[in-house]
């Protein structure tokens, strides 16, 4: 495979336009950006930078076709088909969608095959079997009433998504948003567009009517603000920041009150008490919680809690892993941890590591710029040894860079993990498993992992408490995003 690799990331990339209404078209100004690789900070390719007036034909297309009928008004069992083929057509295209995704966005391709392709045609399936499974309902009403609950496509949907895993968490909108019968305008990140643009294609290609799928690519503040504003958009979802998601209500507020879901950060407690039962392995699997992909995950392990009698001895293990973990050219599949996804963000990272050394947290491993050289944008993972108080402890950093923290107690453990503002993913290792399940009615997240961390699959939802988000992707509840129910209240 290593071969193929080799060949596919030497192909070029033409510069890229909008997919609007089934075809591509230049922006109205022409406007571009230029895509920088982070494997060596080459340019690679242009995407189209949207205007206000650009999102307008967009949802004005979205609408069209929603009215039409051609989509929304097809029998499930009709969409299913062309779901399924899209799943098809991705599974077909995988290894050259994941080169192509790692070339713009830096993630080592042994996670990218499986996180990105992999997983968007395991969505697109899961929800195109599902579709024609759900029903409506009847509601116990008194004789002479009849009662029905419909649940009907909301109409246009935007979804705006980050640069991470763009195929996973677009396909994790995109799916259950037309398996319910909606059009769509997608917004990718600037730093991660060339994959999605490439699904809209492997969409049309599917059969997917013209405008139920557009794809607007630029900048946030200006493409994404518009999507925002916009007043005939029914359902907004997106996964990236705090501060957007922020913005994003008011651009509801401050427009038609359309629905907005909100998918945030995390800063999630890892959570390892002296009965687990294989301290290597929790060392192992906490290690590859937080730097994967660079530890650029919304539910990475970033905290690290872990029980005061063995604290010295399980941080040595997981900083040993880290100091050995293979960084570098995100396109050999040996990688562990690719690039950063830009220079942006690797000037973030660096900027928390010296933040964190001037507030007195200790370095046990990494934290420095590596691999220069190439031009690209990689680091050494980085271990320090905080206190809950400090700045590492509570802010989201979104890259290689754990906390460890200890505790004494089980309620000291609960009291650590719940002292943030966020709420997203957890994890607690323990050989109890009375402690492990009063730890997961304690714990406020969406996730709590036990005896593991990350790896699930499409049936459990995925979803924030407290400043983490709203609402749900992933699992038939995610469903519940883009339907609206409708009463029919009838006298018999
Ligand atoms: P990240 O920190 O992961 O880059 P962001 O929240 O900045 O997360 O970006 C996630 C998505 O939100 C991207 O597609 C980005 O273009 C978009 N975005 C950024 N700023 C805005 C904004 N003001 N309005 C709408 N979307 C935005």
């Amino acid at each position: 495979m290593q071969d193929k690799i080799d060949q596919l990331r030497t192909l070029s990339v033409s510069p890229q336009a909008l997919f609007i209404d089934g075809a591509w078209r230049p922006p109205v100004d022409g406007a571009a950006m230029d895509v920088i690789s982070p494997i060596d900070g080459s340019r690679l390719t242009t995407i189209a930078d949207a205007g206000a007036e650009d999102v307008d034909r967009a949802v004005v297309a979205a609408r069209r076709a929603f009215e039409k009928g051609s989509w929304s008004r097809t029998a499930p069992a009709e969409r299913k088909k062309v779901l399924l083929k899209i799943a098809e057509l991705i599974e077909k295209n995988a290894l050259e969608l994941a080169v192509l995704g790692v070339r713009d966005n830096g993630t080592e391709i042994s996670m990218a095959l499986k996180a990105e392709p992999g997983s968007a045609a395991g969505t697109f399936r899961y929800y195109a079997e599902a579709i024609d499974k759900v029903y409506g309902e009847i509601a116990p009403t008194a004789d002479n009433i009849l009662g029905l609950i419909h649940r009907e496509p909301v109409g246009v949907v935007a979804a705006i998504v980050p640069w991470n895993f763009p195929m996973m968490i677009g396909a994790w909108k995109i799916a259950p948003a037309l398996a319910a019968g909606n059009s769509v305008v997608l917004k990718p990140a600037e730093g991660a567009s060339l994959t999605l643009l490439r699904l809209a294609a492997l969409c049309a290609e599917a059969g997917l009517p013209d405008g139920v799928l557009n794809v607007v690519t630029g900048r946030g503040a200006v493409s994404g603000e518009a999507l925002g504003l916009h007043m005939d958009i029914d359902v907004l979802a997106f996964t990236g920041s705090g501060p957007v998601g922020r913005r994003l209500l008011e651009y509801s507020a401050r427009s038609n009150l359309k629905r907005v879901y909100l998918e945030l950060g995390g800063k999630s407690p890892n959570i390892v008490f002296a009965d687990a039962p294989d301290l290597d392995q929790a060392a192992k699997v906490s290690a590859y919680g937080i730097f994967r992909n660079s530890g650029q995950v919304c539910v990475a392990g970033s905290r690290l809690l872990v029980e005061k009698s063995i604290h010295a001895e399980f941080s040595e293990k997981v900083a040993g892993i880290a100091t050995a973990m293979r960084v570098g050219d995100p396109l050999q599949l040996s990688t562990e941890a690719g690039a950063i996804s830009s220079a942006i963000q690797l000037e973030k990272n660096l900027g928390h590591v010296d933040r964190a050394l001037a507030e007195g947290a200790l370095l046990r491993t990494g934290g420095t710029r590596t691999l220069e050289e190439t031009g690209g944008y990689y680091m050494r993972p980085a271990v320090f040894d905080v206190t809950p108080s400090m700045m590492l402890a509570r802010e989201e950093v979104f890259g290689p860079i754990l906390s460890i923290i200890p505790f004494k107690t089980e309620s000291e453990a609960l009291e650590i993990a719940n002292a943030t503002e966020y709420g997203l993913a957890s994890a607690v290792w323990t050989s109890n498993l009375s402690r492990a399940h009063r730890m997961v009615r304690g714990i406020r997240a969406g996730v709590v992992h036990v005896n593991t961390y990350g790896g699930s699959d499409n049936s459990v939802p995925l979803g924030g408490v407290k400043q983490s988000g709203n609402g749900h992707d992933k699992s038939l509840h995610a469903l519940d995003k883009y339907v609206d129910l409708k009463t029919a209240w009838i006298q018999l």
